[in-house]
């Protein structure tokens, strides 16, 4: 707990405001979610490797996609590469319903598990290619990506809802890519960068 008091002060040094996820923050055990090895690391300013070759985002950045993606209770979210399942904790702390998809069968599994167990129900998980989506619950107010996109999808445009928003990783793997977000409106996308991140690819 203490550690955790202490990311989000760092958090809001940093500029995080929104004090909704800043309560989810404090109140996800982000040890759970990394391998019992990494566990006194949990809370290091950084990414940590999960299995797979795939990585637990580091919390700012985690912090800093959620608080683009500006969501209301209300909200239906679309999570494309579910990984560890802390950002989909965050999420389903914030918005009426998650849906994520990740391309991994055993990394969906162990995050069922895990957000199981802290009790957070408002998750539907999906195996299989995020570049398609989730057309069966389309539309989205919100689809976030956490995996380094070449290029944006046309499956998620077309599942955001008018007035939705995009975050997404865009660029080259295993380099810097621009954070964007694209806002949905009047079938047209308006897209701003909000600076550089470092993802592994969408596989
Ligand atoms: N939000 C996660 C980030 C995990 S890293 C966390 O913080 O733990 C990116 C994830 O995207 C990995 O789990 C990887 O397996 C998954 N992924 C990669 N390519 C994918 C694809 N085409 N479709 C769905 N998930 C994918």
């Amino acid at each position: 707990m203490k550690q955790r008091l202490a990311l989000v002060e760092q958090l809001k040094r940093r500029g995080i405001r929104d004090d909704r996820l800043l309560e989810a923050i404090l109140a996800i055990p982000r040890e759970n979610f990394v391998p019992r090895f990494q566990k006194p690391r949990a809370y290091e300013d950084r990414p940590l490797p999960i299995g797979k070759g795939q990585t637990i985002s580091q919390a700012y950045v985690a912090a800093l996609m959620t608080s683009l993606l500006e969501l209301s209770p209300s909200d239906r979210v679309l999570e494309i590469g579910t990984g560890s399942g802390y950002q989909t904790a965050i999420l389903a702390h914030l918005a009426e319903h998650v849906y994520t998809v990740e391309v991994f069968d055993e990394l969906s599994s162990h995050a069922k598990k895990r957000l199981h167990a802290l009790g957070l129900s408002n998750i539907s998980f999906r195996v299989g290619d995020g570049r398609e989506g989730w057309p069966e619950h389309a539309h989205y107010n919100g689809i976030i990506v956490t995996a380094a996109a070449a290029e944006i999808s046309d499956a998620w445009k077309e599942q955001l809802e008018e007035g939705g928003r995009l975050v997404v990783p865009v660029g080259e793997p295993y380099s810097e890519q621009i954070l964007q977000r694209l806002w949905k409106s009047g079938g047209q996308f308006r897209a701003e960068n909000h600076g550089y991140v470092r993802f592994v690819p969408l596989l």
